[in-house]
C-alpha cells in the first residue's frame, strides 16, 4: 500500500540534492574541523561556506549564525543563554500560550531558576493579543519569545509589528523568534524581521534532523549551554556535525528559492482540502483563515477523539498527527487548541494534517474519500 504523507510539519523527507551535498562529509571528508591538518581544514572550510550562505538569506553576518543540534537546542539556548546573560537587567520573559514545548517547557525551567514568565493568550485564530503584549512589557522584561508560525495551527505570528511593539516600549528587551517551521515558507531576511534571536531547524525544512541555527544579533549578551571546546566561538561546544550543517545550509537555499511557488502551490491544495473536510458533519477548522502556513490543516471533529482518527487513517496508509508530535503519546487534548477556547472535552478531537513537497491534488481526494466514512463509524462506536 502506497504511504499518503500527510505529516510534513513533524517532519519532511530528506531532499536528494541536500543527501548529495551531505555525502563526501559523511565518507570521505571526516576530518574534525578544530584540526590543523588538510582534511580538517577541508571541513572547517565547508562549516565557513555553510555559515556564509546562511547569513546571506538571513541577511545578516555570518558570525551570526551558531549552529546547534536541533531546533530544540536552539531554542534553549537562545532563552536559558539570553536570560542567564541578562539578569541583571531583570527577570521577567514574556512567550505565548501556544509556543512549542521547547520554548514552554524552557521557560518552566527557567522559572525554577527564579525567573518570571508571562504567558501572554491568543485569540481565537490563535493570533497574539498584541494590545496586551504591549502592556505587559515591564522595564525589567528581558526577553520574548513567540513563533514566527505555529507548528500546530500554522498561525503565523506579525514578527514585524512584535518586534516594533517590544523595541518601541523596553529597546532593551530581546526578542526571539522560533522559526521552525516558517523557515520553509516564509520570509527569514533579520533586517526586515528586526529579531534579536532566532532559531531554524533542518528537519522541517527537508534537512537532515538533529540539525538547526540560532541568529544572534551582533552584541547581544549570550551565556553558552554546552560547555567544553571553542567550537562555535565558545559559545556552543562540541565537535561540529559538519554533514549536518551542509545539509543544513543546502536544505535552507533550497526552501528559501522553491518557498514562493510551492507556497503558492499549497495554497490551491489546501483550499480543496479545507473545502472538503468542512463538508464531514461535526468539523471545525481549528486556527487562522488566512494568517496561516500553506502546509497546516487542523481541524476537529466534534465526538470523536483525534487520536483514534490517526490510527485508523494509518490503516488506510495516510500519515497524520494530533497536533505537535512530541505530544502524540498523550492523551491530554493539546495546549494550543485549548488556548484558543476550544472546550476541553472537544479539544481532543482536533487533527493535523500538513502538507508538502510531494502532496497532490489526487492524495487529498482520497483522503476525502475515506475520512466521512471513518469520522461516523467512530461516532458510532
Ligand atoms: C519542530 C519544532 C521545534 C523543535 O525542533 P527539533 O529540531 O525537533 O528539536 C521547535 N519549534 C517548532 C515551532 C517546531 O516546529
Amino acid at each position: 500500500m502506497k504511504t499518503i504523507y500527510l505529516d510534513y510539519a513533524a517532519t519532511t523527507p530528506l531532499d536528494p540534492l541536500v543527501l548529495k551535498a551531505m555525502l563526501p562529509y559523511l565518507k570521505e571528508k571526516y576530518g574534525n574541523p578544530s584540526s590543523l591538518h588538510a582534511l580538517g581544514t577541508e571541513a572547517k572550510e565547508a562549516i565557513d561556506k555553510s555559515r556564509s550562505a546562511i547569513a546571506k538569506i538571513l541577511n545578516c553576518s555570518p558570525k551570526e549564525i551558531i549552529f546547534e543540534a536541533s531546533g530544540t537546542e536552539s531554542i534553549n539556548h537562545a532563552l536559558i543563554g539570553s536570560a542567564l546573560a541578562s539578569q541583571a537587567k531583570g527577570r521577567h520573559i514574556m512567550t505565548s500560550a501556544i509556543e512549542h514545548h521547547a520554548v514552554l517547557h524552557a521557560c518552566g525551567f527557567l522559572e525554577t531558576q527564579g525567573f518570571e514568565v508571562a504567558y501572554l493568550p491568543v485569540n481565537k485564530q490563535g493570533l497574539v493579543d498584541l494590545k496586551m503584549l504591549e502592556q505587559s512589557i515591564r522595564p525589567d522584561t528581558i526577553l520574548v519569545s513567540i513563533a514566527y508560525a505555529n507548528n500546530e495551527i500554522g498561525a503565523i505570528q506579525d514578527i514585524k509589528k512584535i518586534a516594533s511593539i517590544i523595541k518601541k516600549k523596553n529597546s532593551e528587551t530581546l526578542f526571539h523568534a522560533d522559526a521552525c517551521q516558517a523557515a520553509g515558507y516564509l520570509e527569514l531576511d533579520i533586517e526586515a524581521l528586526g529579531v534579536d534571536l532566532m532559531s531554524v531547524n533542518g528537519s522541517k525544512i527537508y534537512g537532515p534532523k538533529g540539525t538547526g541555527f540560532l541568529y544572534v544579533k551582533d552584541g547581544t549578551a549570550l551565556r553558552p549551554i554546552m560547555h567544553g571546546g571553542e567550537q562555535e566561538s565558545s559559545r556552543r561546544a562540541g565537535t561540529e556535525n559538519v554533514a549536518g550543517i551542509v545539509g543544513l545550509a543546502a536544505a535552507l537555499k533550497l526552501a528559501q528559492v522553491c518557498r514562493v511557488s510551492e507556497a503558492a502551490r499549497l495554497f490551491k491544495l489546501q483550499a480543496q482540502f479545507i473545502k472538503g473536510l468542512l463538508k464531514i458533519k461535526g468539523a471545525f477548522l481549528n486556527g487562522p483563515k488566512t494568517s496561516r502556513l500553506p502546509n497546516n490543516i487542523n481541524v476537529l471533529f466534534a465526538g470523536v477523539s483525534g487520536g483514534q482518527v490517526i490510527t485508523a487513517l494509518d490503516k488506510q496508509g495516510i500519515a497524520c498527527s494530533t497536533g505537535s508530535a512530541c505530544t502524540s503519546g498523550r492523551i491530554d487534548p493539546s495546549h494550543v487548541i485549548v488556548a484558543l477556547g476550544v472546550p476541553y472535552q472537544k479539544a481532543g478531537g482536533a487533527v493535523r494534517f500538513s502538507l508538502g513537497k510531494k502532496s497532490s491534488a489526487q492524495d487529498i481526494s482520497y483522503v476525502l474519500r475515506v475520512l466521512p466514512k471513518i469520522v461516523e463509524k467512530l461516532r458510532q462506536k
